[in-house]
């Protein structure tokens, strides 16, 4: 589909992008559908093979950068690969849709500067440092070394945000939802 577009949502853990994605998603009128990444991780939770992610072994995620695979790719944390499969784009192009993105910010970018014109990259964030780390704590699917390794992350991450093309501020869920899904409607149109 020549008119599908990338919209990228990118932000550190704990600042509530995944659930401002869920909700994106939802609303028909917007024509999306989640860019499901393939991960070298363990599963967590209620998470879904082929709805979260791909989860795949660390051999085959090396064979599909070898076989350059992958619109972009990265390791977010030691030993643990993500990525975005240029397979997974064309599905969703391919049914009309505009491909949407949960991923790491130094990812959001590379799909940003790949195809720059076709992608609204969203950089999402909470209105303090505490409150971030409030919410990693309160979703207790991490374990405490998890958390000091995402909020160590934070920092760098943070220090991206201007070069997105939009920062948004999750203070207010409902507001913030409501925020994305026009700026979406906007550039779609
Ligand atoms: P989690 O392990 O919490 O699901 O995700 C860890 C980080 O990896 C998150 O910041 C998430 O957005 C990011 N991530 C998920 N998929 C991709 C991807 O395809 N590429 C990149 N670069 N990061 C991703």
């Amino acid at each position: 589909m020549e008119k599908g577009k990338l919209i990228v949502f990118s932000a550190p853990s704990g600042s509530g992008k995944t659930t401002i994605v869920h909700h994106l998603l939802q609303q028909q009128d917007l024509h999306l559908d989640f860019s499901i990444s393939a991960t070298s991780r363990e599963k967590r939770g209620k998470e879904i093979d082929g709805k979260d992610y791909y989860f795949i072994s660390p051999e085959k995620f090396k064979k599909h950068i070898e076989e350059h695979e992958f619109v972009e790719w990265e390791e977010v944390y030691k030993g643990n690969f993500y990525g975005t499969l240029k397979s997974e784009v064309e599905r969703i192009w391919s049914e009309g849709k505009h491909a949407i993105f949960d991923i790491d910010v130094v990812g959001g970018l590379r799909i940003k500067e790949k195809f720059p014109e076709k992608t609204l990259a969203v950089f999402v964030k909470t209105p303090s440092k505490e409150i971030m780390e409030e919410r990693l704590r309160s979703r207790k699917t991490d374990s405490e070394e998890k958390i000091k390794e995402r909020l160590a992350k934070a920092d760098r991450e943070l220090s991206f945000a201007d070069k997105f093309d939009v920062i948004l501020v999750n203070d207010d869920l409902e507001k913030a939802q409501k925020e994305a899904a026009e700026m979406i409607t906007q550039f779609v149109s």
